[in-house]
């Protein structure tokens, strides 16, 4: 569910016009509905309510610290996968004490910054990575807390680009190795291991997988107390898919039905769950709004609906071939002829597209178009391809909204640049 709401024809995000805001900040713009932020932070946290838990935002979803603020009061921990992102959650204002750290490729730099901050714990990837924490934490003669991540070998049944834990995956330990990792992990005196560690996928959409990986979970937990560690966290990571189809049946189980399903088996363990939800908090909380430029016939049958947003505001069209709704955001009267569309950016290469043949009625130079479901994955994967200066993004809340990042100009695209013989 979400606060995106077409009233007398007009697409409004809680109670303001997307026309009006697009009037004062310019096109294009990522806009985040507040309300929908927390509404679907509730829905997560509330699904483990009975059960001591930490819900930890997935930072690389939709990482403007104005979001992370606003999840922060709610109660939401992070879960970040760079030194980046933990400066971004500290700002927030997110406790050091709510925040995981996953990923393959930490650096020694980031290791020694989240020690600093004092984080729950690091998700560790290798054995090599422990060392490495190991060593860093023992020249602080700080003890890191740890949880490895186990890889269960489980396919999450998505997009091979977001699945991450299958067997050929980069990311975590094999099962097999990983009662050793766990020993040799509690036996550097710089370690100390509290918890474990999955997160097999993103856009998933069915209840089986999560579950056979829960229950693959579980029993390496009770695995691993036989012998003799501590397990006192399981985080289960995120990776509950989104309805990015709105006219279709499309309905993925909801953190709701991910929780009952899993539950039952978390409940015996005893231990504090973590969560990692990203796209499924921010996803279908924010919109990008582009003005169609102009359009161009195509040789053939379809039309090119040039506009001002392109793969650098917006990726996942291009990177994943990912399907995002795209809609008017005022209504086109009726008499309106319908076109096969393609809905592309200015950028010079062909996979340079936000929608692709797509039945839509006609827009006009000038008009503006919501691509919907784009809260998540979308500002943080934008760059400045083609000297692009990067798009505003604005957060409605409730009858205010509030420009939460500006509109980059030319100098920033430069900013950090040199000329050496200048
Ligand atoms: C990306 C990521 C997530 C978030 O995944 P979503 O599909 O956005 O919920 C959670 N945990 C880890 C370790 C990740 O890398």
């Amino acid at each position: 569910m979400h606060h995106f709401e077409t009233i007398d024809g007009v697409l409004h995000c809680e109670g303001i016009s997307v026309p009006d805001i697009a009037r004062e900040v310019g096109t294009p713009f990522y806009l985040y509905s507040a309300a929908t932020l927390r509404h679907h932070f509730q829905v997560f946290d509330q699904a483990f309510s009975d059960l001591p838990h930490i819900t930890a935002f997935a930072v690389k979803a939709c990482s403007n610290l104005a979001v992370l603020s606003l999840l922060g009061r709610e109660g939401a921990g992070a879960d970040i996968v760079s030194g980046g992102e933990l400066f971004r959650a500290l700002k927030a204002g997110i406790p050091a004490g709510r925040i995981v750290f996953a990923g393959v490729g930490k650096t020694g730099h980031e290791i020694g910054e989240a020690l600093d901050a004092g984080i729950l714990l690091f998700s560790v990837e290798s054995e090599a990575e422990l060392e490495l924490i190991n060593q860093v934490a023992g020249e602080r003669g700080a003890v890191a807390p740890v949880a490895l991540r186990v890889n269960p070998d489980v396919d999450p049944k998505t997009h091979p680009y977001i699945a991450t834990g299958l067997s050929e995956s980069k990311f975590g330990i094999p099962t097999r190795k990983a009662v050793e990792a766990f020993k040799q992990a509690n036996a550097l005196p710089h370690i100390r291991v509290v918890g474990m560690h999955q997160h097999i996928g993103s856009q998933i959409t069915e209840v089986a997988p999560f579950v056979e990986a829960v229950q693959h979970a579980a029993d390496m937990v009770n695995t691993l107390r036989a012998a003799g560690l501590t397990i006192d966290y399981l985080d289960i990571g995120g990776g509950v898919g989104i309805p990015y189809h709105a006219d279709t049946a499309e309905k993925p189980p909801g953190p709701g039905v991910m929780a009952e399903a899993v539950k039952p088996l978390l409940k015996a363990l005893n231990v504090t769950v973590i969560t990692e939800p990203g796209r499924g908090i921010a996803g279908n909380a924010g919109i990008f709004v582009t003005e169609v430029l102009r359009l161009k016939q195509s040789g053939g049958e379809k039309t090119f609906v040039i506009v001002d947003g392109a793969m650098n505001d917006l990726l996942r069209p291009s990177l994943y071939n990912a399907h995002h709704d795209v809609q008017p955001v005022v209504k086109p009267a009726a008499s309106t002829r319908k076109v096969l569309a393609d809905v592309v950016g200015p950028i010079c290469e062909s996979g340079d597209f936000l929608a692709k043949n797509r039945t839509l009625e006609c827009p006009a130079p000038g008009d503006l178009l919501a691509v919907m479901s784009a809260g998540a994955y979308g500002f943080t994967m934008a760059s400045n391809y083609n000297s692009r200066p990067r798009v505003a993004e604005v957060l409605v809340d409730g009858d205010r909204f509030h420009v939460v990042r500006q509109r980059e100009n030319y100098d920033d695209l430069i900013r950090r640049e040199e000329i050496p013989w200048a």
